[in-house]
């Protein structure tokens, strides 16, 4: 069934290592071999085999509209005649941020960049050159890509791994990085007691997809903000994930919750690597070359990726029925995951967000990476690979979020429900 794939990671192997080029493709936490994908279309991938898949991954996900959305393809196309790149400043650039201000909230400036791991650390860096304070909090489990101060207690891909400290960080970078659980508000206040006026930033997922889908508990995120109202420190929010996928303002509009700075990635960039930083004009305005704080990219702004990124954030922000079609779809996939779980007898905790949904084989509530961790994660191991063997391709770690996208049809969740049905049947009984 995946001859051709375990053929290619055999020679991807020779050079690359791992034979990919982001780890969690590996499939190093479910075992088996990744498949090599050849194409996509919709809602379904394509593997090298030919296998069709029913994909909740959506490139971890970009492709909220769904595979080789035409829009985005044909403005690629036509933008590419044009040349791919001038690293010199267009209109299109312009148009990007105006749109982006029109749909996000607390957008005063905005800085393009190429992905989301440069979003971060740029954000993270000029909190700490507006504040003049070095330390900062981020939460056990939240990812914020792979720039040095963000890999502590990392999620997603460490915590797939089981990596604990990262070779090559140094103490100097890691201990500037202080650590709290996720929903733990008591935690914050004594971090924030105990390093008086040495504190930059907090930075958040507001809604967490990086050990599976957690959500914030009421109150939460309300008391970060007053936190760092009251001690002049940087509320960052990483919407790499949530942002124009929970609404067409993200987790800031979807929360009611107002970030100082506020970093993209995923679906601004339609499939192209884009990311963003933007927020307060009083912040944004230390950015070089208004100031002093250095940032910059060859490849930032790109023609290319604008025009795919642009093209898919118009088309979510011109039809905002496509948030309540997908919040419609994913709520009906969790009723029906539900009934068959519950009928499974397996103890399990499903967390949803809009289009962002996780199950875990836990019978405690999954509130933190904690609770996520102390999940029967081999159990998802089986799991995932009975999907698979049925056409439905779930992330490839029980620390990962489902994404939705909406060209799901209600045929293909169904299609999903029984397949976990039947996929539970078996792995129970083996
Ligand atoms: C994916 C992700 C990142 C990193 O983005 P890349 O484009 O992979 O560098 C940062 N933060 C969150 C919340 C993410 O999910």
């Amino acid at each position: 069934m995946y001859e051709n794939s375990k053929l290619l990671f055999d020679r991807a192997q020779q050079s690359i290592p791992g034979g990919v080029n982001s780890p969690v493709r590996a499939f190093k936490s479910v075992g088996g071999t990744p498949l090599f994908i050849k194409k996509a279309q919709g809602a379904y991938l394509y593997d090298a085999d030919g296998n069709q898949y029913i994909d909740y991954i959506a490139s971890w996900g970009p492709m909220i509209l769904g595979h080789a959305y035409e829009p985005v393809v044909n403005a690629i196309r036509e933008k590419a005649l044009d040349s791919t790149s001038y690293g010199a400043p267009t209109e299109l650039e312009i148009e990007m941020a105006e749109l982006i201000r029109t749909m996000a909230p607390n957008i005063d400036l905005v800085r393009m960049v190429s992905s989301g791991t440069e979003a971060c650390m740029s954000a993270l860096r000029l909190a700490r050159g507006y504040t003049g304070r070095n330390k900062f909090i981020k939460f056990e489990g939240c990812y914020h890509g792979h720039a040095d101060a963000f890999l502590v207690k990392a999620g997603s891909g460490l915590a797939t791994f089981n990596i604990q400290t990262v070779p090559g960080i140094t103490g100097g970078v890691s201990n500037d990085t202080l650590t709290c659980a996720y929903n733990d508000l008591p935690a914050v206040e004594k971090l924030v007691a105990e390093n008086p006026d040495q504190i930059a930033a907090i930075i958040i997922e507001p809604v967490a997809g990086n050990m599976g889908c957690i959500l914030p508990q009421p109150g939460f995120i309300e008391g970060l903000r007053r936190i760092c109202d009251d001690h002049s420190i940087v509320l960052i929010f990483d919407e790499v994930m949530t942002g124009f996928r929970l609404s067409p303002g993200g987790a800031q509009q979807t929360l009611g919750v107002a970030a100082d700075l506020v970093t993209y990635g995923k679906v601004i960039g339609g499939g192209m690597p884009v990311g963003a930083f933007g927020g307060k004009r009083a912040i944004m305005e230390k950015i070089a070359p208004l100031g002093n704080v250095y940032q910059a990219g060859t490849l930032s702004g790109n023609p290319i990726a604008m025009i795919a990124g642009y093209t898919m954030l118009k088309e979510l922000k011109n039809k905002p029925a496509i948030y309540t079609e997908l919040e419609q779809k994913t709520a009906y996939l969790h009723a029906g995951l539900e009934k068959v779980l519950r009928a499974s007898g397996t103890p399990y905790t499903i967390n949803r967000m809009g289009s962002m949904i996780s199950v875990h084989f836990s019978d405690r509530p999954v509130t933190d990476f904690a609770t996520a961790a102390g999940a029967n994660n081999e159990l998802f191991k089986k799991y995932f690979h009975a999907m698979l063997k049925r056409g439905v391709y779930l992330p490839p770690s029980a620390f990962e979020s489902w994404f939705l996208n909406n060209a799901l049809s209600y045929d293909d969740l169904d299609r999903t429900i029984s397949a976990t049905a039947e996929s539970l049947k078996e792995v129970l009984s083996s």
